[in-house]
């Protein structure tokens, strides 16, 4: 896989993953069905939004903090420009940084540069960005318009690269160039791995490098006490940091849908273990992954002093927490892997699985890893009724939840927790993912769902008064899956 770091080298996950978007059944008959070859990927003739790669891709550039990212793109391609900017001066504040816009440009192609090319457009905007900021690295993202007239974004990026004297990264995240939008974050780091990682100078044993998110601080206090210390990447790295994280002991993630690509090669090329085992959410899988950690750092004493006293702290809260939670259903929704990490923690917790709803299910994986994710979950937790898969369709799992009624709803994306919080029905939004990380983050997530058990009147309250944008014959209709057609393999 690593001898194709090249500008176009990298499948996307429809070919690559055998990815699907939409199915309706039971966890295993969806983890069967995807490992015999047997799973039919109905198409869905109706969507009501979603979103694109090159969203995806452009985080993985935009929040590195000495870095650009150029979208050469009309001005709406940029719409998430002010969540991002948002979200990173939040998480600047919250890490201790100084807080600081992100450093983005759009370079507005317009209709005529559809027609004449914009490759001078796109020049000016690199050599402004050199001016306005600075920076160490500038990376420029493809979009439709410029896929569709063939602008030329390798040339175009080598030859402001010899001009400047520093990495000019181009990324072919074309939003139509795949229906699965997380490969849009394999797109980025596959442009990092390309052109900003270096060899390793040299080995150093007590890093670790972090995929996750620019959010709280999850993994530095899983990590710190057995002596190992924290390398987040891509988000809120500098390009000296991401330039050598080939350096690390090893390389964990939150979600291994985010950046199993990127924990891969650097395995495969740089000799960067990954961890295999799943994300540390929940008890068990907690205690799991520090012992995975410290085995190959040499730290299994530590280890399981700290596991002990981990246990000891958070102990009676757990308990507590176990019995206030026990026996309320819960709906989950979010990608691939982080909504099975958190099914984990609440079936831990006693609680019931009303149903999953996935953005995306990647049939296979990047890591030479003999299980998937659902596999562990399955051991985990057993069978998952209700399981599906809709790439953000609120019209659809407005209908599932009122089926379901689930007692609580937690999520992950942005944009979601409003068709929830209209069905009535409690709602966390879990947009800060490190926030459920170890035991602590165990903690956090039980107390969360606790209070917002208690505002069920409240969402009640909502559910009977507003009006959705649906006509009556949908809301009447008796199957949510009614735009799913046959299907292909
Ligand atoms: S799908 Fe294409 S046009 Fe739409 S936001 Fe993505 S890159 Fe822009």
């Amino acid at each position: 896989m690593s001898d194709l770091l090249t500008y176009t080298g990298l499948e996307v996950r429809e070919h690559r993953l055998d990815t699907v978007l939409s199915y309706h059944g039971t966890s295993t008959d969806l983890n069967e069905k995807g490992k015999n070859g047997a799973l039919v990927c109905p198409a869905r003739y109706y969507g009501q939004c979603g979103n694109c790669p090159e969203s995806c891709a452009e985080t993985r550039a935009i929040i590195m903090r000495d870095a650009v990212a150029i979208s050469h793109a009309p001005l709406g391609c940029s719409s998430r420009a002010a969540e991002h900017n948002i979200a990173f001066r939040t998480v600047c504040r919250q890490r201790g940084y100084e807080v600081k816009n992100i450093r983005y440009i759009n370079t507005n192609m317009s209709e005529k540069d559809t027609v004449y090319g914009g490759a001078e457009k796109l020049r000016l905007a690199i050599r402004e960005a050199d001016t306005r900021y600075r920076p160490k690295a500038i990376f420029v993202l493809s979009s439709c318009a410029a896929g569709i007239i063939g602008e030329d974004l390798e040339s175009i990026a080598g030859e402001m690269e010899e001009e400047l004297g520093y990495p000019v990264i181009p990324i072919p995240c074309e939003g139509f160039k795949s229906t699965v939008w997380a490969t849009g974050f394999d797109l980025g780091y596959h442009a990092i791995l390309w052109k900003l990682v270096k060899p390793p100078r040299k080995k150093q044993e007590d890093l670790i490098n972090v995929f996750s998110f620019a959010q709280s601080d999850g993994f530095g206090p899983l990590l710190n006490p057995l002596g190992l210390k924290a390398n987040y990447l891509t988000d809120l790295a500098t390009v000296e940091t991401v330039s050598y994280m080939s350096e690390a002991a090893a390389s964990v993630q939150m979600c291994t849908s985010l950046s199993m690509y990127i924990a891969h090669v650097l395995e495969e090329r740089y000799g960067v273990p990954e961890i295999k085992v799943p994300s540390p959410f929940g008890i068990a899988w907690t205690d799991r992954w520090i012992r995975a950690v410290a085995k190959l750092t040499g730290r299994e004493e530590r280890a399981e002093k700290f596991i002990a006293a981990e246990h000891e702290r958070i102990g009676p809260e757990y308990q507590e927490l176990c019995e206030v939670l026990g026996g309320k259903t819960i709906y989950v929704w979010g990608g691939d892997a982080w909504a099975l990490n958190i099914i984990n923690v609440v079936k831990e917790f006693g609680m019931k699985v009303a149903g999953l709803n996935l953005n995306h299910h990647d049939v296979k994986v990047d890591s030479d890893t003999e299980k998937v994710p659902l596999d562990h979950l399955t051991e985990a937790a057993g069978e998952i009724h209700n399981t599906s898969i809709c790439n953000k369709q609120p019209f659809m799992v407005y209908k599932i939840l009122k089926n379901l009624k689930p007692d609580v709803i937690i999520l992950r994306h942005g944009g979601n927790p409003v068709i929830c919080t209209k069905a009535g029905i409690p709602t966390i939004f879990e947009g800060d993912v490190n926030f459920g990380i170890g035991y602590e983050g165990t903690l956090h997530l039980g107390k969360h769902l606790h209070s917002v058990l208690k505002k069920k009147r409240f969402f009640e309250h909502i559910g009977e008064h507003v009006r959705l944008p649906y006509t009556n014959w949908w809301l009447n209709e008796a199957d949510a899956f009614y735009f799913e057609g046959a299907g292909t393999k």
